[in-house]
């Protein structure tokens, strides 16, 4: 061994053949393509300390690219391990996002422009904004989806001239581009994708900011190349161009941001681009063991159009993948954590346990059980409360004005459940102080109502009081067919939105209801999950990690347990419903998020397998049925 291998090996921080050559290939364009766990982002960065301290490359012409922030931190701070790496230099090195990276180049250009109080940090309330000057609603737009459209389009550099939508829906979303973008310029204010499409901008434009650059980031190393879009790829290219000493490590079973505009085939398309390029492929994976690497490949075999890869687990274990099958997503969260606390028992660090899911809503029933234990958790996100979601606020105003609670909120919620205009507030007021009557009973006295409506609200007040009679679960089944609920969650099934349906969350609530005996206990319970989630949802670093298979990308924990693994969640209905329209890409993108959800593990996974989900029979995730054959069970 050379003799800074032999030091990097006292350190322990041993590489194997392949690895050793990716970490010594510094000059011209390297593709490290290799599964899970197999050691790219370690190569990535001892490639760096070697080109530092071996082949003395100045640290100001390097730089190395990811795509979260945590996964950037984590970087700067492996760099710190190797020897001859010192604290200064570490410090010195440009380790980013894009983002970042691309905001300081702007910034750099034009300062005012770029600063960062110009940043549009909601695109969703602009959005809404503009959109309602269009007449688009909010209860009936997927405004949401109309920006991941916008996006989608941005990120193809594709301007509003030159798109001719598909749909009724796409055509809105057109409209909403062009005002969106108009309106954004007055403001002077930009969002992220204006720094993608400004900075190719400014590097087309400015030949001598463009040599600039490229003399600055001679070196560039990019890590998760497989979720890299168009735009971002360009700019690479042209900072790259003149010397081409650009590294890019991927593996394409794990693109899982194609809904963004990210797209594999770049992987493919490296060595076209570049024929000087030299490939090299890792196939020892040093992460998982055996029976976690073997389900993983089991499961991303199915898919079509892989590249050619290997995999072989390192070490061989016992224990294999886990399944759990609750009954519904209440008991998933008790046996989740019950099996938790199992674990900390035998002395497991909270940190080195991950939950994992699909959807931010998945964790619901999970986050309100942690919210009461006394388990410290960190949240990488966080999800707004389920009980303040507007059709669920909707749904509970019945409850409330039921049991006479009488607050603005509850006649705003209920006014828009019964689909009445809002300015009647005033009038209920009147019509309370005037008889001297409860706030139920002065809807039956509202006027200037279409007659249909009229006789809705004079059977309202009975109505309701017949709801205190019932259990939450028939309660709301109540709501849902006899007092017009069905109606409101139809309007809200919003138009356009792929990602979300207003009756998924109602079946949630009555699953949530089943464990009620009283819709007085029901609405407690919701009330202290509000007050809890406002007030302790502060999260603890070293807690356990809780986020979606998204944000878990690179990352690693001894134990992973992978929540809702049935059909409609993983994989995400609308890849479903995409599959029914004969496209078969979304599926495949959910296959690639179970393949990183069960590499993520180090020991072990648990893959919870509800038998109903949101208040239906459901069916283990079609990923999955390969390793159902022949995996043990609990
Ligand atoms: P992912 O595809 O999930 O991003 P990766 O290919 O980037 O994974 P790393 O995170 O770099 O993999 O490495 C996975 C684990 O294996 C890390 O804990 C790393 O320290 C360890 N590892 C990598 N190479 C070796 C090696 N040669 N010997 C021992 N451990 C290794
Ligand atoms: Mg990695």
């Amino acid at each position: 061994y050379s003799p800074y291998r032999q030091q990097l090996l006292d350190a322990n921080l041993s590489f194997d053949h392949n690895q050793w050559e990716a970490v010594t290939h510094t000059q011209g364009p390297l593709l490290l393509l290799a599964g899970a766990g197999s050691g790219k982002t370690r190569v990535l960065t001892a490639r760096a300390a070697y080109m530092l301290t071996e082949v003395h490359i100045p640290v100001n012409q390097m730089a190395l690219v990811t795509f979260t922030a945590k996964a950037a931190k984590e970087m700067r701070e492996r760099m710190r391990l190797y020897p001859g790496v010192t604290t200064k230099v570490a410090h010195q090195l440009l380790v980013r996002t894009f983002h970042s990276l691309f905001i300081q180049m702007l910034q750099h250009a034009n300062p005012q422009k770029w600063d960062m109080s110009h940043l549009l940090k909601w695109p969703q309330s602009l959005l809404k904004e503009v959109g309602t000057e269009l007449g688009l609603d909010e209860s009936t737009f997927a405004y949401d989806q109309a920006l991941t459209q916008i996006s989608w389009w941005k990120n193809h550099m594709l301007l509003p001239s030159s798109i001719s939508p598909k749909t009724p829906f796409e055509e809105k979303c057109l409209g909403l581009y062009k005002r969106f973008e108009d309106r954004k310029e007055a403001l002077t204010l930009f969002d992220f994708d204006d720094v993608l499409v400004g900075c190719l901008n400014l590097l087309q434009e400015s030949r001598h900011l463009l040599e600039r650059y490229q003399q600055r980031f001679t070196y560039l190393s990019i890590d998760e190349f497989q979720d890299i879009n168009k735009i971002q790829f360009e700019i690479i290219k042209l900072l790259a161009q003149p010397h081409q000493h650009l590294c890019v490590v991927g593996d394409d079973d794990q693109s899982i941001y194609g809904f963004r505009g990210s797209n594999p085939e770049y992987i493919q398309l490296f060595t076209t681009i570049y024929p000087a390029a030299k490939t090299i492929h890792l196939s020892a994976n040093y992460r998982s063991t055996h029976p976690i690497v073997a389900s993983a490949e089991r499961v991303i075999e199915k898919n079509l159009d892989r590249l050619d890869k290997q995999l072989l687990a390192q070490e061989d274990s016992k224990d294999k993948p886990l399944f759990f099958y609750p009954l519904n997503e209440e008991e998933e969260a008790t046996m989740v954590i019950e099996d938790i606390y199992q674990k900390l028992n035998q002395g497991c660090l909270l940190s080195e346990i991950a939950i994992l899911y699909r959807t931010n809503v998945s964790v619901r029933a999970l986050l309100e059980r942690l919210l009461d234990s006394n388990i410290p958790f960190s949240i990488d996100q966080k999800p707004d409360c389920f009980y303040e979601r507007p059709l669920i606020r909707r749904a509970l105003s019945f409850f409330r004005i039921s049991l006479n609670e009488d607050s603005n909120i509850v006649i705003q919620d209920l006014l828009q459940a019964l689909f009445i205009r809002q300015d009647k507030q005033i009038e209920l007021k009147q019509i309370q102080q005037q008889r001297g009557c409860t706030l139920l009973d002065s809807f039956s006295f509202l006027s200037d109502l279409l007659p249909f409506q009229q006789k809705k609200l004079r059977e309202l007040p009975m109505q309701c009081r017949k709801l205190t009679q019932l259990k939450p679960y028939e309660a709301l089944t109540f709501i849902e067919n006899e007092l017009g609920f069905k109606d409101t969650m139809r309007k809200q099934g919003q138009e356009g939105n792929k990602m979300e349906k207003g009756s998924d969350d109602f079946k949630q609530l009555k699953v949530i209801a089943k464990q009620f005996e009283t819709i007085e206990a029901f609405l407690n319970h919701a009330d202290h999950v509000i007050a809890k989630h406002s007030s302790s949802l502060e999260t603890s670093p070293d807690g356990i990690q809780l986020m979606t298979v998204h944000r878990s990308k690179g990352l690693e924990f001894n134990y992973v347990y992978i929540l809702g693994c049935v059909d409609r969640s993983i994989p995400h209905e609308y890849a479903l419903d995409a599959l029914r329209e004969g496209d078969e890409k979304p599926l495949q993108e959910e296959r690639r998020l179970m393949y990183v959800a069960i590499t993520r593990a180090i020991k072990n996974v648990f893959l919870s397998v509800p038998t109903h989900y949101r208040d239906n029979r459901s069916f283990p995730s079609r990923f999955l049925r390969p390793l159902l054959k022949s995996s043990s069970s609990s």
